[in-house]
């Protein structure tokens, strides 16, 4: 299958074969045709499964097809949880959308208002936003959607989590009855079902599954090792890949500083993305990241969900996650794209009551193997977990389960704090 069968215009195949894509991936193929056909779209996709141009080509098509150059406020809305979402689907779509004649803008809370107020003004095809910033413009008279004629919920389950659902509902009340509705999510449970029967239109959907893209793709390896030489191991680790990006999860945002500034002494130098990093620090951080200019990055995983890191091969798991999803949002930074990738987790003896918990929701079990050289001085406990870990077991939150096992949920902490909306519904911890 190619882009042309799908039905895209010369100028968009041209701007993806630059990229490099040859032909679509599946949520491509199943999601263009009907967005193209004008029908609303319920998507179940995670992110790395090239789901941002699922439903930005065929928007892009629409808006190249019918220029409509007098538009005052954004013919197309799409909303996202986070700035560094935002900012990534804006980039996409300028790359996507490069051979085209396109006004869009980006804005989301943390940024000056004046340069997205002159914007606003101005008369966009495409705006990405995050819900509370959107809604500071519309409570400020500078923001306009009477002429909105698509509208796009990416993430919709993280933005519920992130208790955004009263600012969703605020911002479906301003746009036009009359409109295209595309909402994507990793998981389908009652609130997301709830939303999607309030606010679309038979909606067709469309579904891929990327827990099998996980376990197809991504190589698991379990390191055993004392806690105290695992920044040992690390650096071992690290300079063995030394051809490779490599990301690093951290669980606290303390640890994250700390182990970024041992490596660098260390001689590999690495950055640092967390929760109490600035917007700009996390932003500069990730394009130095992206651009080669350091090979490490490390993180939590709060800081880290949904950003796009294309072609990562390996990721390390300084420690396990507290929560087993988590384990899986992690790993989902490699082995994207149908590309091959290494997930390596250093396993304190007293963290084995994690491995299990992400064994059983991975249905598979991951071998934990000493590293020569490494091998632990105890014997691993698979029955505890660790002091000070929050809940004990690991397992899916008590309020919402997977709706499928391929679909796990983005448990939701802010790196972005909803102004408006209420309290977030889902789990908020310290962490990130
Ligand atoms: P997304 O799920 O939108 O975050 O995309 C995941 C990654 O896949 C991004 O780095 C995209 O640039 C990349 N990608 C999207 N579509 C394709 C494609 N058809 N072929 C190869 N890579 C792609």
């Amino acid at each position: 299958m190619s882009f042309e069968t799908l039905g895209l215009m010369p100028e968009l195949v041209r701007a993806l074969s630059d990229k490099g894509y040859t032909e679509p991936t599946a949520i491509q193929s199943q999601a263009i045709p009907a967005i193209l056909n004008g029908n609303d779209v319920l998507g179940g996709a995670q992110t790395g499964t090239g789901k941002t141009a699922a439903f930005t080509l065929p928007i892009l098509q629409r808006l190249a097809e019918h220029p409509n150059a007098k538009a005052k406020g954004p013919r197309v809305l799409i909303l996202v949880p986070t700035r560094e979402l935002a900012v990534q689907v804006h980039t996409s779509i300028r790359e996507y959308g490069k051979n085209i004649r396109l006004r869009t803008a980006v804005m989301y809370g943390g940024a000056s208002m004046n340069p997205q107020m002159m914007a606003l003004g101005k008369g966009l095809d495409i705006l990405v936003a995050t819900p509370g910033r959107l809604i500071d413009h519309l409570e400020r008279g500078t923001a306009q959607l009477h002429r909105v004629e698509t509208l796009i919920l990416d993430e919709a389950d993280r933005m519920l989590d992130m208790g955004f659902l009263p600012a969703i509902k605020k911002i479906l009340n301003q746009v036009p009855k009359q409109r295209q509705t595309l909402l994507f999510s990793a998981t389908f449970d009652a609130p997301i079902k709830q939303l999607a029967l309030q606010f679309m239109r038979s909606p067709v959907e469309v579904q891929v599954s990327s827990q099998n893209t996980v376990a197809q793709t991504v190589n698991h390896i379990a390191y055993p090792v004392d806690t105290a030489r695992k920044r040992e191991l690390l650096t071992e680790i690290l300079s063995e890949r030394y051809q490779d990006q490599i990301l690093v999860f951290v669980k606290t945002k303390h640890l994250c500083n700390r182990i970024a500034e041992q490596i660098t002494k260390d001689g590999i130098p690495a950055l640092a993305i967390h929760g109490n990093k600035s917007q700009g620090q996390r932003l500069k951080a990730l394009s130095d990241f992206k651009a080669g200019n350091v090979r490490v990055l490390c993180a939590t995983d709060v800081a880290a969900r949904g950003l796009d890191i294309p072609l990562l091969p390996l990721v390390i798991n300084f420690d396990l996650p507290m929560v087993a999803e988590d384990y899986v949002h992690r790993i989902g930074r490699t082995g994207r794209a149908g590309a091959n990738g290494d997930a390596i987790s250093l396993v304190a003896t007293d963290e084995g009551g994690l491995l299990r918990a992400i064994n059983r929701l991975l249905k598979q079990d991951i071998v934990l193997e000493p590293k020569p050289g490494f091998e632990p001085k105890h014997a691993m406990r698979m029955d505890i977990t660790p002091p000070g870990r929050g809940r004990s077991t690991g397992h899916q939150s008590p309020r919402r389960k997977p709706s499928q096992p391929g679909h796990l949920k983005s448990h939701g902490m802010a790196s972005q704090k909803p102004k408006h909306g209420g309290q977030p519904a889902g789990r908020r911890d310290k962490r990130g």
